[in-house]
């Protein structure tokens, strides 16, 4: 294999948004994600800024009226990730010390949607915050609360053993299981070198990976995807999906392991 690697130095930066908070504003509530890609970045990291940049939106329509929030809120756009969390690790490294006895929590969206269903990862002392946050959001697709959504579904996935006793009893409810954060995105310089609570949330849910296809291979803008209408994945392998994507009527579909409906 010939390669042709341009090997160049470049300035990234950071973009941070802070608003004080009225009652404790040495405590902050840390909210980032990055806006490097490896190609065009239609679900890693765009679906997650565009997330982001909404919440902005709507913090900023709030402080037009009045409206101050109790902890400090601040929102960190992160370069380079893509090449070793460069972004976020430089700020947490510059910010370590107020970091450290300042933040409560560091909530990431980096690939924020690519599916229906609602998922999360954090450290054991975040969920039963997250369980309760999302009684309080309606479901785009079911209209439902998030937490009724993504509870019927995960129960639908269990086994009739997990669901019923041996008298065919119906057993007590257990919350949605909320994973464990590994590495991978920009919660790692704030969780693993910091030890600051985080989390990692996002929409997903279909099987192949899109994360990093390019616009012009099978991307968002072409087959014009629209979170919501994407099914289901295949409960067992090697099924076949029964609808995926919504196309438009000018697009050729590529791959074997999908089919339009
Ligand atoms: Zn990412």
């Amino acid at each position: 294999m010939k390669t042709d690697i341009e090997f160049v130095t470049k300035t990234i930066w950071d973009v941070i948004a802070r608003i004080d908070g009225a009652a404790e504003r040495d405590r902050w509530v840390v909210l980032g994600n990055h806006r490097d890609a490896w190609v065009f970045g239609a679900v890693d990291p765009n679906s997650g800024t565009t997330a982001m940049l909404e919440l902005a939106r709507g913090l900023g329509q709030l402080m037009k009226s009045g409206w101050k929030p109790r902890r400090s809120i601040i929102l960190g756009s992160w370069d380079a990730e893509e090449q070793g969390l460069i972004g976020s690790t430089e700020w947490a490294e510059e910010n370590a010390a107020e970091l450290k006895e300042k933040a409560v929590a560091y909530l990431n969206v980096d690939v924020a949607v690519s599916g229906p269903n609602f998922s999360a990862s954090s450290v054991p002392s975040m969920w039963k915050l997250i369980w309760s946050a999302a009684q309080d959001v309606r479901d785009p697709k079911t209209g439902k609360s998030l937490y009724d959504a993504w509870h019927t579904r995960v129960r639908a996935d269990l086994a009739e053993s997990e669901l019923y006793d041996a008298n065919g009893n119906e057993k007590p409810a257990s919350s949605p299981r909320i994973g464990a954060l590994g590495s991978g995105s920009d919660y790692t310089p704030f969780l693993q070198h910091l030890g600051v609570p985080s989390l990692d949330m996002g929409f997903g849910g279909i099987t192949v990976s899109i994360i990093r296809l390019t616009i012009r291979s099978i991307g968002w803008r072409t087959l014009e995807i629209q979170p919501f209408n994407i099914m289901l994945p295949p409960r067992k392998s090697g099924e076949r999906l029964p609808c995926v994507w919504r196309m438009r009527k000018d697009c050729r579909w590529t791959t074997r392991t999908m089919r339009p409906s």
